[in-house]
């Protein structure tokens, strides 16, 4: 069995739903054929999903979408984080896999991880092969000091992981890690898939 199908197996074996895309827009089309027009979704902060321009399209064929990095304020941003967590679908990037099947996040504030756990009775996430790792504990080691990192630097912070190009469990204002999450399976069968793409995407 080749990396790709083996991962996919152990997906399965965990309640997970995995498949495999040659290219984003070969899921995005996935992504709009799947999900009804009818239905709310709320959209994980992702540059993945960026890239994508997924939130425009959803919202421009009728979907109500609730996308945080389309606020204008502090508050309509905080409202749409919430409105997220009741939205039907939940559509997400992530940090990390693992060949074994666990999904890896580290998040600041936590509505990304929250939508993915519980709410949304739908959940996709969408991840490059570029963070595929070997073992769990790469994922975590992938998170916590290449993600991280990156992220923190796009979203305006300054953590010393930026200079040190490592973590160092910093404990100053500028941490952006505060939820370390490992999604280990799912125990309603149908809620969540994970669609992997042939590509390198996001951090
Ligand atoms: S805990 Fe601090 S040093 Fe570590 S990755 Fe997060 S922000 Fe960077």
């Amino acid at each position: 069995m080749d990396k790709i199908s083996q991962i996919i197996e152990n997906f399965r074996k965990r309640n997970i739903d995995a498949e495999y895309f040659h290219s984003l827009n070969e899921v995005k089309q996935k992504i709009l054929d799947l999900i009804p027009v009818d239905i709310s979704i709320g959209i994980g902060n992702s540059q993945t999903l960026k890239a994508m321009e997924i939130s425009q399209l959803l919202s421009a064929r009728g979907n109500i979408v609730y996308d945080k990095t389309f606020a204008t304020t502090k508050e309509e941003s905080k409202r749409l984080k919430k409105e997220s967590l009741l939205a039907e679908w939940y559509i997400t990037g992530s940090n990390a896999i693992s060949k074994d099947g666990h999904i890896v996040n580290i998040d600041h504030s936590g509505n990304r991880v929250a939508a993915m756990i519980y709410g949304p009775e739908k959940v996709i996430v969408v991840i490059g092969t570029n963070k595929i790792e070997d073992t769990l504990d790469a994922a975590i080691h992938r998170a916590r000091n290449h993600a991280a990192p990156l992220n923190a630097k796009r979203a305006g912070f300054n953590p010393p992981c930026i200079k040190l190009k490592k973590c160092v469990d910093c404990k100053t204002t500028d941490r952006v890690c505060y939820n370390l999450v490992v999604i280990e399976g799912q125990h309603l069968k149908d809620r969540m898939k994970v669609f992997i793409v042939n590509e390198d995407l996001g951090f």
